[in-house]
């Protein structure tokens, strides 16, 4: 397995990988791997003949006062990870290579990016936006791969993907979950263990709610107030916001009969967790 530093080292290693015919799929990831950032690179094995994954904490995508500097950095236990998964690369730059003095130019996907966490994290998504196109102009995979867990990340990718006219497929997968329902999460690691108790509440609202649409209820105003109550049942977390909207666009919608994204984030101690589940048009 390659560990390029360089954007020249990683733009050779897949041309030759390219030269030898291959597919190629990227895994874009802020490191601090869990078996959720493992399962994407399960996907791209299955899906691609080589396999680039990387590992940068985007300053861009941090506001002022969350969390870049405490972020998790475990490089070394990350490439053990990746290796045995049998990635082909890892592209891990420091920041100034990807973002060298006088880079200016952002990508802004208006109005999705200041939807749910876009509202409470002004500029994220600018952030978001901006490192992966240009992760997709670097590596030019021909799939990507990205986590359903962040659903509101996926729907502004995709529409910078659809709307840019990047020529790759952007294929999402499944949110992976410790056994007791926590969605896996770099950010699981701040929690004390009570506070990872506290946590639950996120995954058990989300199964609330969806058992009440498999009971026939379609009405999101009833919903929401299930969701909410739930919520409730842990007074200590500070909620966010708990939202049914058009998985695509990401605006509210009335009732979830032609199908939606029930998602929820909350300030469990020190972290900010989010959720999320689908809902098949009915
Ligand atoms: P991050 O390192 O948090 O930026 O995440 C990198 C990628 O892994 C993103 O596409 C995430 O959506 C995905 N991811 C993170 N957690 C999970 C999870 N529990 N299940 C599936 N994908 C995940």
């Amino acid at each position: 397995m390659l560990i390029a530093k360089t954007i020249a080292e990683v733009r050779a290693a897949v041309a030759k990988l390219r030269s030898e015919g291959k597919c190629i799929g990227l895994v874009p990831t802020m490191g601090a791997l869990h078996e959720g950032h493992l399962s994407l690179v399960q996907a791209a094995k299955a899906h691609c003949s080589a396999v680039v994954a990387t590992i940068f904490v985007n300053p861009a995508q941090f506001a002022p006062g969350e969390d870049f500097a405490k972020y998790p950095r475990t490089f070394e236990a990350d490439c053990a990870a990746l290796e045995r998964e049998g990635v082909d690369v890892v592209f891990a730059p420091e920041a100034e290579e990807m973002y060298p003095p006088g880079a200016t130019t952002v990508v802004e996907v208006d109005p999705i990016q200041d939807r749910l966490d876009g509202r409470s994290r002004p500029g994220h998504f600018r952030g978001v936006a901006t490192v992966v196109a240009k992760l997709f102009n670097i590596v030019e995979p021909n799939h990507a791969f990205f986590g359903q867990k962040d659903a509101a990340q996926v729907a502004v990718l995709r529409r910078m993907v659809r709307d840019l006219n990047f020529n790759l497929e952007l294929v999402v997968c499944p949110t992976v979950r410790e056994p007791d329902g926590l969605a896996m999460s770099s950010r699981n690691r701040y929690l004390s263990a009570e506070e990872r108790q506290s946590a639950l509440v996120l995954s058990r609202a989300l199964r609330r709610v969806a058992d009440r649409i498999a009971a026939g209820v379609v009405d999101s105003a009833e919903l929401i107030d299930t969701g909410l109550a739930v919520m409730a049942e842990e007074p200590e977390i500070r909620l966010d916001y708990f939202s049914i909207v058009d998985p695509e666009t990401l605006e509210d919608v009335d009732d979830v009969s032609e199908g939606a994204l029930i998602a929820v984030a909350a300030v469990v101690g020190p972290a900010r967790l989010i959720d999320n589940v689908v809902i098949a048009p009915l």
